[in-house]
């Protein structure tokens, strides 16, 4: 396993579309790996492979929600969503746009299909964070960034490096509106999306 660097977003490879995997050996098994262990090292909670350059459509996530006594990790070979809906405006950064995050529109709950590290089929029907992090990270393989979804770019807002909790729950209101505490709890989740 090795830590791989994470492109930042002006490297042009992020904006191209991965390929499909074509059969999960130990090659896949070794970029997964990396993958889980540069995410670990960035503090993110998702990577998608062509944020460590690698243009195929494999993405990981692991996260740790406050019941949880273990972290809760996927991984999915050329995933797919199949179904979703609901719509929140989600609160997002990326570990290629570092310092920054922005509010998107994201689907509620996905369904997405794809494979296992061991090449099996899966299915997984989820919402709130995996729901979000998996509509991020499928966006990496296909180009394109959570900022591409603002009208400007600077409707996106500085954050300290480093505050982070693992939470994974929408830290504002109805409105949108945020309280001092619930904005650093946002913050936090938003800085460590892959
Ligand atoms: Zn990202």
């Amino acid at each position: 396993m090795a830590v791989r660097t994470i492109l930042s977003y002006e490297n042009p490879r992020l904006r191209m579309k991965s390929v499909r995997v074509k059969r999960v050996d130990a090659s896949i098994r070794a970029l997964i790996d990396d993958m889980l262990e540069t995410m670990r090292s960035a503090e993110g909670i998702g990577l998608a492979a062509p944020q460590i350059g690698v243009l195929l459509r494999v993405i990981v996530a692991e996260y740790q929600e406050e019941d949880d006594e273990e972290p809760k990790q996927t991984v999915l070979i050329n995933p797919e969503i199949t179904e979703k809906d609901g719509e929140w405006m989600a609160e997002e950064g990326c570990l290629s746009v570092p310092g920054f995050v922005g509010t998107v529109p994201r689907a509620e709950r996905v369904t997405v299909k794809g494979k296992s590290r061991t090449g099996k089929d899966v299915r997984i029907k989820t919402e709130g964070l995996l729901a979000h992090i998996l509509q991020h990270e499928i966006d990496h393989l296909d180009g394109v960034l959570y900022i591409d979804y603002l009208d400007s770019l600077d409707e996106l807002r500085k954050i300290e490096p480093g505050t982070r909790k693992r939470r994974g729950r929408r830290a504002s209101d109805e409105n949108g509106e945020s309280t001092d505490e619930a904005e650093s709890e946002e913050v936090a989740e938003a800085a460590a999306l892959g």
